[in-house]
C-alpha cells in the first residue's frame, strides 16, 4: 500500500528506525549507484489531520501504525539522521530542483537526483522488488535512535519485504 501526503513539516516519528540500502542504475547515465531509504518499524507514529473536525479545531493527531514503512519524498530530516544516511552513501542530498524540494539519492557518477517515484512506486524499482531475489538486494540496518521527519510518501511493507536482508 502506498500513501501520498502533502507534508512540509514533521509528520512522522519513531523511537528507532532502519536504513535500507541497495544499488540501482541511474535514470540518466545508466551507471550503478548506491541508494538509501529510511524505514520505520511497527509502532511508528504518523500525524494525521482529523477530516471530520471543523477547520478551526483541526490540528490533527498522532496515529500509531503496526507495520514497517519505507519513507520517500522526504522534505525534513534531522542532521543526526542525515549523518547516518551519509555513512551509507554520501550522495544522498537535498534536491532543490524538484517541484517539491526534498531529500533524494543522487547518482555517484553524474550527480543526477534519482526520482523517488521510480525507486518506490514503479514495479522493480530499487525499493519495490518484484521477487524475493530482488528483495535480497536490499539490506536493512537498525539504528537504535529516535527519528522525527517530514515525508510525503509512505510505502507500507512492500511485497517481499520479509526477504530483505537484516543486519
Ligand atoms: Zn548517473
Amino acid at each position: 500500500m502506498i500513501n501520498l501526503f502533502d507534508a512540509s513539516e514533521v509528520n512522522v516519528r519513531s523511537l528507532r528506525y532502519l536504513i535500507a540500502s541497495t544499488r540501482g542504475h541511474c535514470g540518466r547515465c545508466g551507471e550503478e549507484t548506491r541508494l538509501v531509504a529510511l524505514c520505520l518499524p511497527p509502532g511508528h507514529e504518523v500525524f494525521e489531520l482529523d477530516e471530520d473536525a471543523p477547520d478551526e479545531v483541526n490540528d490533527g493527531f498522532w496515529s500509531s501504525f503496526p507495520r514497517h514503512v519505507l519513507l520517500f519524498h522526504v522534505n525534513y530530516l534531522p542532521d543526526a539522521v542525515l549523518r547516518r544516511l551519509h555513512q551509507a552513501t554520501p550522495s544522498y542530498d537535498f534536491d532543490p530542483s524538484d517541484e517539491v524540494s526534498c531529500w533524494a539519492n543522487h547518482c555517484e557518477h553524474c550527480g543526477r537526483a534519482q526520482d523517488d517515484n521510480e525507486l518506490f512506486c514503479e514495479p522493480e524499482g530499487a525499493f519495490l522488488p518484484a521477487s524475493a531475489a530482488g528483495a535480497r538486494l536490499i539490506r536493512l540496518v537498525a539504528v537504535d535512535e529516535p527519528l522525527e521527519a517530514g515525508a510525503a510518501g509512505f510505502a507500507y511493507e512492500p511485497e517481499y519485504f520479509d526477504a530483505m536482508v537484516r543486519g
